[in-house]
């Protein structure tokens, strides 16, 4: 698949652009017009420039607002047309696109269309120029593919085909299968963007909301699978027009949107097999050759289970006095770092004071279970995740890591049936337990049950395609959670069975980067068998909970009318509780140290969601926390 992206994707001059689209590996890019009258580099330099970079410069846009117009209005557009065909030439560029006419056009006639645009390919040909001809979701009578692919049809020349954009298709839900009719000599051009589903009007949308394919919900790898039975061989570029990816470091970005290609071509190559599969074809149609070849990647699984979670800290006292209180048994330190292991039942906290000096406690690293941590490794280096070095001993367990992009560490584990994991071995012998803390004994069954990790609002959309594409993880529709410093975009991330939930919550925009964990706290939590047992004896621990209101407990009762001593006894231990079609949830906060706090859940049923409902009041009473703590420093 020949990979490409439109210059309008990234921020910054041509140049950097440029450089960035080279660096992450593209073969191609769209020359963005805006871009190019506003460089100071001339057409020959870029011209040069692309060569030296090795980028083929495959599409120059847009060309708007040509056809249906009066006969004085087609005039003055083929001068312009003239014009920057020349320049193109200056560039050694060979297709334009021209979309469908918004502005301009007041004569909704199919057959005027056919003729102006057959002048316009027939200009084109003279200066060896093809036209790729797209309908904009918008247009003002040329709206859907199907119609501007029947505009080339009728004029069929050889200079005139169509650009297939999958916003304005998806966007308006126009059917993707008829793209399998269209004769592939006719595609001059794909482009790809993915956005989240929104109600809103499609300009507005396409203007500020698309993303990379994997960061939204539409339908991408199917709309490629068409592409491909129609037999194009062609460029597959992002035109991603995106308020974030604008203001976001344009490397970063360049590397986000190649790794949102290289998975969507596997996602692709998948699709084709399983239409294939589901139209009976056996395994010869299933394994056919289509003339676009698609690259593959290793496969990996969904992952079994978290293996660990890693917390940060310079100052460990509070963290262990935290987990102690919860019931945590500590099981020792590690044999040649500064490492303590906390377990609860298959719930492994690692406490690390390496390279930690002066760090507030914070969630530093997670830990993964699957199948073959060198396989899963190895894909999410092909998909361009940073790798992480661990100095390890020569008997030590070697974690294949890499980096997340919001810098947590991300470790690929071996999984074992049982839940175990043979590292833990590298541990000394449990040591002293704090004063007044005991070995718990109620926690056998507990699993970490979800992370919770904020995301600074640059690196957001790129997380949720990471963890898709070299995890496996599902993103699920996001929801907004009222927060008393702004509206709080939570998404969550989870296996099918949910046995890894990881949920990404993005901070409110007017964050500086450095405030984003300080003021949006991460959390682990812990899945326990019975939470009121696990609540009262961390109690008697002296566990200090994140206070309830009672106003909460009364809107409880309003809500669910719950027997009195239930509603009781989740009042007298700060517990907070949802409950729906599939069973009920019970959980409960401790206080925050540094940027991090602990969650305690049970789930009953099959729940399967997060207490939603809760969540702005476990915002609001962290922030009064905030307040008062600024308070006493000041
Ligand atoms: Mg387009
Ligand atoms: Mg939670």
């Amino acid at each position: 698949m020949r990979t490409g992206i439109a210059t309008v994707c990234l921020s910054g001059t041509l140049k950097e652009k440029m450089q960035a689209c080279a660096i992450a590996g593209f073969d191609g890019i769209e020359i963005f017009e805006q871009d190019l009258v506003t460089s100071t580099l001339s057409p020959e330099d870029v011209r040069k420039m692309a060569a030296d970079l090795g980028l083929g410069l495959d599409l120059y846009q847009p060309f708007r607002d040509f056809d249906g117009v009066t006969p004085d209005l087609l005039k003055a557009n083929l001068r312009r047309a003239e014009a920057k065909f020349g320049l193109m030439s200056r560039l050694g560029m060979d297709t334009i696109l021209v979309c469908s006419n918004v502005a301009t056009a007041t004569i909704d006639d199919d057959g005027l269309r056919a003729s102006q645009l057959a002048q316009l390919a027939e200009l084109a040909g003279d200066h060896g120029i093809k036209v790729a001809y797209e309908a904009l979701a918008w247009g003002k009578y040329v709206n859907d593919y199907e119609h501007a692919y029947r505009l080339v049809e009728m004029v069929d020349h050889p200079n005139l085909g169509t650009c297939l954009d999958s916003f304005h298709i998806l966007s308006r839900d126009w059917d993707t299968a008829p793209i399998e009719d269209i004769n592939a000599d006719k595609i001059f051009f794909v482009q790809v963007a993915d956005a989240p589903k929104l109600t809103m009007d499609v300009l507005s949308w396409s203007r500020h909301y698309r993303v990379f394919p994997g960061e939204g919900q539409f339908e991408l790898a199917k709309f490629m699978g068409h592409v491909v039975r129609a037999g194009y061989t062609g460029p597959v570029s992002l035109e991603v027009f995106n308020d974030v990816f604008r203001q976001s470091d344009v490397e970063r970005t360049a590397v986000d949107a190649m790794r949102s290609l290289i998975w969507l071509e596997e996602q692709s190559a998948k699709w084709l097999a399983a239409a294939a599969e589901a139209e009976g074809g056996g395994s010869a149609a299933i394994r056919r050759r289509y003339p676009m070849e698609l690259a593959t990647l290793p496969k990996v699984n969904e992952p079994a289970g978290f293996n660990f979670a890693e917390v940060k800290a310079d100052d460990t006292a509070q963290l262990e006095k935290l987990l102690g209180q919860l019931g945590f048994a500590f099981e020792g330190r590690h044999r040649t770092k500064d490492v303590q292991l906390w377990t609860m039942g298959q719930a492994r906290v690692i406490i690390n004071e390496q390279a930690a000096s002066h760090a507030e406690p914070a969630i530093a690293a997670l830990g993964f279970d699957v199948d073959s941590p060198v396989i899963a490794s190895a894909r999410a280096q092909q998909l361009k995740a940073p790798v992480v070095a661990r100095k390890v001993q020569a008997d030590e367990e070697v974690f294949q890591g890499i980096s997340a992009p919001d810098s947590t560490e991300i470790f690929l584990c071996q999984g074992s049936p049982d839940g175990t994991a043979a590292w833990t071995a590298e541990f000394g012998q449990a040591g002293e337990l704090g004063e007044g803390l005991e070995r718990s004994s109620s926690g056998a069954g507990a699993v970490i049950d979800h992370v919770n990790l904020a995301q600074p609002w640059q690196h957001f959309d790129e997380a949720v395609l990471f963890y898709t594409s070299a995890l496996a993880l599902e993103p699920q529709p996001f929801a907004e959670v009222p927060s008393p410093s702004g509206l709080v975009r939570s998404q969550v991330m989870q296996t099918t069975d949910g046995a890894v939930r990881l949920v990404l919550n993005l901070a409110p925009a007017q964050q500086a980067q450095s405030e984003v964990r300080k003021t949006y706290q991460e959390h682990i939590a812990f899945a326990v068998d019975n939470l009121v047992a696990t609540a009262r004896a961390a109690r008697e621990r002296g566990l200090e909970f994140l206070q309830i209101p009672a106003n909460y407990y009364e809107d409880l009762d309003a809500r669910f009318d719950l027997e009195p001593g239930f509603l009781a006894t989740l009042q007298e231990l700060n517990l907070l509780y949802d409950r729906d079609a599939s069973g009920e949830f019970l959980h409960f906060y401790t206080a925050t140290v540094g940027s991090v706090f602990f969650e305690m859940v049970e789930r009953r049923g099959n729940y399967d969601g997060y207490g939603a409902p809760n969540a702005p009041v476990r915002h609001a009473v962290q922030y009064d926390h905030r307040q008062h703590a600024s308070l006493q420093r000041h």
